[in-house]
């Protein structure tokens, strides 16, 4: 046996995040081979999209590789409270059984979603003070407050045997956050001096120069903004983004408007944000209804649905069918917010329903209103320039983004920075990190209230029956094997003109089969092929076909 092999080993191994942006779930496990401890770092959640995956709104990881070892999971950690990092707690948690650690303002918000999912009972989150310590077998995990676009953003230092991991979680540089404190600089450039490990990186804004900027600038530009407009003015935000929501509100009673919240996420947040401490001192904001009886010049709605979410309050007014708050010519929405890519379509329909009205929408494009939450160029390198790890692995993007920031990482001379993929296991060793396994990993579609793997393609049956339709057809045979009558059609989402031909397909390959026995299964597939066949010469295209047989 080789004496220098080593006995334990560390590694990474992300089940989603890795190659997409959403759906953060990183693994890192310690010990033998064939006997790893294992922590989860984040839990979220990706939401579908009806073009893709029609029906299922959120998409999560497929993690049975850790499901299949429970009992060597030692906890769920979670770094900040966005959907795409605890979303999937509620679903997953019942395949892992392990204890639960975060922050208070992430765990308030976590408890809602074990409660959604009927899990009170069953665990709790065990709240971890800000800048608090805990030890999990082989793992001596440190929380590092950093910057983000909510409350309570952590980074984590791992301390293991073989080195320190520091996970950075998402994370900005911004010198005036409003909530919680900026990043402790001196707090990171020693962990670098005492040497790390590795660093395992936010990718979103590798592709962009420069720095993201402050949210006490957005603020700023907000007030100045808000005062200078009159009409009704709504401004929708990410409602998880508490130092926005506090400086709308701010600007608007500044102004002489009383502030209303429109929207369920919009209470929700600031009610668990007041919980735990925020949004003290704040001025009261007024019930929707109330708002409706003020001047035009009174009002400030804060809205849900920047994303352009077709049941979120923005989309609900903008088509004129929100119950309480309606909008007109001379009132202005402003969308504090950027778009998420895939959600252009939605945005911009709302927006165009918008303009309809004859309401002015001011945007990103238009005024300083929004910052992004993410590290730009300077400030990866910052943090590299503060940490020197031995390796950069970046996470948290597409394999473009991973890709820019592991280029970003090298210039900056950190000797080795390696991009993996969702299921790529990679080994942290000194001096060296290298793929050594392959895990089984995929996609869970939340269907309805059903969870289902992907690859049984269910959302992609959809799909195909979204774009040409349905044809079910019963063919009858007698006890000797031979054909009663005309055979039954069913034709769903099927333009008339490719009725005739489907129908005459099916009425030929019916016509010419001899009965023989045992040979339904052969009638079966000639029917169903002669049915796409006559559709994909008639119409150009094959729609979902099921034939039955049934004795008569
Ligand atoms: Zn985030």
């Amino acid at each position: 046996m080789d004496a220098t092999l080593p006995t334990e080993d560390l590694v990474l191994l992300p089940l989603g995040g890795a190659g997409e942006i959403g759906m953060n779930f990183n693994v890192y496990g310690f010990g033998p081979p064939d006997d790893r401890s294992w922590i989860v770092v984040d839990c979220g959640v990706v939401f579908g999209r009806e073009s893709a995956t029609p029906g299922v709104d959120v998409i999560m990881p497929d993690i049975r590789f850790l499901a299949e070892q429970r009992q060597s999971v030692l906890a769920i950690v979670l770094t900040h409270a966005h959907e795409d990092h605890i979303g999937a707690v509620g679903q997953l948690w019942p395949l892992l059984r392990c204890p639960i650690y975060a922050t208070p303002f992430t765990a308030r918000l976590v408890q809602d979603k074990l409660a959604e999912a009927g899990l009170t009972d069953k665990t709790r989150v065990t709240i971890v003070p800000l800048g608090g310590k805990l030890v999990l077998g082989p793992f001596a995990i440190d929380f590092m407050s950093i910057t983000h676009s909510i409350p309570e953003p952590n980074a984590l230092a791992i301390r293991t045997p073989l080195g320190v991991v520091v996970h950075t979680g998402d994370w900005k540089l911004d010198p005036d956050p409003l909530i919680g404190e900026p990043t402790d600089a001196r707090a990171f450039r020693q962990l670098g001096e005492q040497g790390v490990l590795a660093v395992v990186c936010d990718s979103t804004n590798a592709l962009v120069a420069g720095e993201s900027g402050s949210e006490a600038r957005v603020s700023k530009s907000l007030f100045d903004l808000i005062g200078s407009l009159t009409g009704r003015i709504a401004v929708t935000a990410f409602a998880s983004n508490v130092a926005r929501l506090e400086s709308i509100i701010r600007a608007g009673r500044a102004h002489n408007r009383e502030v209303a919240l429109v929207g369920r996420a919009m209470h929700r947040i600031v009610g668990a944000a007041r919980e735990t401490g925020y949004l003290t001192g704040l001025p009261p904001t007024i019930d929707e209804s109330e708002a409706a009886e003020l001047p035009p010049d009174r009002v400030l709605y804060l809205c849900t649905g920047s994303q352009g979410e077709p049941r979120a309050a923005l989309a609900r007014i903008a088509a004129g069918e929100h119950p309480t708050v309606s909008l007109g010519p001379g009132d202005t929405v402003i969308f504090s917010s950027r778009i998420i890519p895939g959600n252009e379509l939605a945005i911009f329909d709302v927006q165009n329903k918008l303009a309809a009205l004859g309401v002015e929408v001011l945007t990103e494009r238009d005024h300083f209103v929004h910052v992004s939450g993410h590290p730009a160029r300077e400030e990866l390198s910052q943090m590299y320039r503060w940490l020197r790890p031995q390796v950069a692995v970046p996470v948290h993007g597409e394999l473009r983004h991973l890709t820019e920031h592991a280029r970003i990482a090298r210039s900056l001379q950190i000797p080795q920075a390696v991009v993996i993929q969702n299921g790529q296991m990679l080994r942290l060793a000194p001096g060296r990190a290298e793929v050594v396994d392959e895990t089984p990993s995929g996609r869970l579609h939340l269907d309805g209230k059903v969870l289902v793997e992907e690859a049984k393609g269910h959302a992609r049956a959809r799909s195909v029956l979204g774009y040409a339709g349905f044809v079910a057809a019963t063919i009858a045979l007698d006890s000797r094997g031979r054909v009663a009558g005309d055979p039954a059609l069913i034709l769903e989402g099927i333009p008339d003109p490719v009725h005739a031909p489907i129908r005459d397909a099916l009425g030929e390959t019916v016509r010419r089969h001899k009965p023989r026995r045992g040979d339904e299964e052969t009638l079966k597939e000639n029917a169903r092929r002669s049915i796409r066949r006559a559709a994909a010469s008639a119409w150009g295209k094959k729609p979902i076909t099921r034939v039955e047989i049934i004795w008569v």
